[in-house]
């Protein structure tokens, strides 16, 4: 409660102070504890395109397009490549107007908008919705003095989250959710006793399933106790109960590093857009993947996922970020969200976790989410 009020308070500061640090997620040697069944997949690519490598500071394309069209109107199923002004899409939609932060150098714009604050930084993929942290797919740019963002940005981060409706999910709700790893394979373990992720993992699960019940959802686990279950047939777990819902429970862990902390929520990336980290694997921008039909509802559940977490638990706030290697995600055919509740590797944070009364915030953070 304290450090979402924290983050509010923060986004609200970003309008004079030109700091509010940002935690960058990327670039980790972390193991590939919920990545691929340990199988590199050699995509199948277009033929004649290449992998493009992940821009540094000037995004891809090279060819930059003045449009007035909002990024919802161009046709699938083509990735958007255009630039817009963020000001003409808002002015568009409605959504008041672009503004500079004020104070210093800072290169921070924000957007005031009826449903939230949006706080965007230019040569920047971190952003800041509502007060709560989520990373772009490419940097705003500055072009003749105003302020443009990639479309893929648009049509799968900002129309979700400002213009979007959250998805309905029916009266016969069905969600699947799935504690990290099990039996031989124990995911990452605690600093302070070794104690391994996966025990931590299944309580959770097991906290949240009475609390989504009562709100009229039926509940499946991928696992009910400490056996190891292949990505692929978890996917398939969520796929014969024809879940409307797959959420995956992991912690994180950096170790020998004890410093990294708070929470970090990941769905699958759009085709077109680089990931927010990849973690050693090739990140081939224009892969589709059955999940990628629910590119904006995965988003939004995410993001609202995130939210609610943060307010529950007051942790530091990592960000809602994409990752294209997630086995357990990519193969989904229904929204398919990751969620990183903390560092096992931070004695700090793995005290909490391992205090079932943290674990029972975590579970009602779901919960709530999902009212
Ligand atoms: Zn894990």
């Amino acid at each position: 409660m304290f450090k979402f009020a924290g983050s509010l308070v923060c986004a609200a500061l970003a309008l004079f102070l030109a700091g509010c640090a940002t935690t960058p997620d990327s670039g980790e040697a972390l193991p590939p504890d919920w990545s691929t069944n340990g199988i590199l997949v050699k995509p199948v690519l277009p033929p004649r395109i290449q992998p493009i490598p992940l821009a540094v500071k000037t995004n891809l394309p090279a060819v930059i397009l003045h449009t007035n069209q909002p990024a919802t109107a161009v046709a699938k199923p083509m990735p958007i490549l255009t630039w817009t002004s963020l000001d003409r899409w808002a002015a568009e939609n409605k959504i008041g107007a672009v503004r500079r932060l004020s104070g210093g150098p800072t290169t921070r714009y924000y957007l005031d908008a009826k449903n939230g604050l949006l706080v965007l930084e230019i040569g920047s993929r971190e952003a800041i919705w509502h007060g709560m942290q989520f990373h772009l797919g490419f940097a705003p740019e500055i072009i003749d003095n105003q302020v443009f963002v990639h479309g893929l940005d648009l049509q799968k981060n900002l129309v979700p989250l400002m213009l979007g409706e959250l998805p309905a999910f029916g009266t016969n709700r069905v969600i699947v959710i799935d504690p990290g790893h099990g039996g031989a394979n124990g995911g990452t373990i605690s600093v302070l006793d070794k104690r391994p992720e996966k025990e931590f993992t299944l309580d959770w699960a097991r906290r949240i399933k009475p609390l989504l019940e009562q709100e009229g959802w039926q509940v499946f686990l991928t696992r009910t106790n400490d056996v190891d279950i292949a990505l692929s047939n978890r996917v398939a777990v969520a796929e014969s109960h024809r879940a409307d819902l797959f959420i995956s429970l992991h912690f994180n862990s950096v170790a020998p590093d004890q410093k990294p902390a708070g929470l970090a929520t990941f769905c699958l990336t759009p085709p077109g857009m680089p990931s927010t980290i990849t973690r050693g694997y090739p990140d081939y921008l224009f892969q589709n993947f059955p999940n990628n039909n629910f590119d904006v509802q995965n988003l939004q559940v995410a993001a609202r996922l995130h939210h609610s977490l943060l307010h529950v638990t007051g942790m530091e706030d990592r960000g809602v970020g994409r990752a294209r290697f997630v086995g357990v995600l990519r193969g989904q055919r229904r929204p398919a969200v990751l969620i990183e509740a903390g560092f096992l590797s931070n004695p700090a944070e793995a005290r909490k976790i391992e205090n079932p009364d943290f674990r029972q915030k975590l579970a009602e953070g779901v919960a709530n989410a999902l009212k």
